[in-house]
């Protein structure tokens, strides 16, 4: 069985990107507005020698006022629970938001090994941006850049580590 890596995270971080960067597709549907993706999206990919599946998150039918939160949690757990290894992916420029911290303290006591990867990190100076993203607890957290292609290699050796 090849091991499965979920992107989880609210809308807009870059999820899509990364995905499609991964798999090198262009099957996710990247939008400059938040939630497109309709709904989990499988990718096959691959990392030097080894072959993972990745599951993209995001898409969302909103059925109540506050339904959008509910499916994105629905599909974030389930993405969640079929997954070895969780990627989540906060935004670097945006900052940290009160929906960052209720999906670190899902994945927190989930316990399931999982990498915090800020995103939108081109050009930024290391560190300084990054340090709030310290508070969601999560250890580490890896700067990326889905678009550019940057610190994936880093990202992807940390990820399949507990594999
Ligand atoms: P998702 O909602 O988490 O799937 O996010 P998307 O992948 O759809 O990306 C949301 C927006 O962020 C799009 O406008 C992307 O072009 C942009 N984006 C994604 N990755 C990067 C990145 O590494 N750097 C920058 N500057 N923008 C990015
Ligand atoms: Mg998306």
């Amino acid at each position: 069985m090849k091991p499965v890596l979920a992107l989880v995270g609210r809308p807009n971080v870059g999820k899509s990107t990364l995905f499609n960067r991964l798999t090198k597709s262009r099957d996710a549907i990247v939008a400059d507005f938040a939630g497109l993706t309709r709904d989990r999206h499988y990718g096959n990919a691959r990392f030097d020698k080894h072959e993972f599946i990745v599951i993209d998150t995001g898409g969302f039918e909103p059925t109540a006022d506050n339904g959008i939160y509910k499916e994105m949690a629905r599909q974030t757990q389930q993405a969640v629970a079929e997954a070895d290894v969780v990627v989540f992916v906060v935004d670097a420029r945006g900052g940290i938001s009160a929906q960052d911290h209720d999906i670190a303290n899902y994945l927190r006591r989930l316990g399931k090994p999982t990498i915090l990867v800020a995103n939108k990190a081109e050009g930024m100076k290391e560190g300084a941006q990054l340090v709030e993203f310290y508070e969601l607890g999560l250890g580490e957290v890896l700067p990326v850049s889905a678009s550019h292609g940057q610190g994936i290699r880093d990202m992807m050796a940390q990820a399949l580590a507990p594999l």
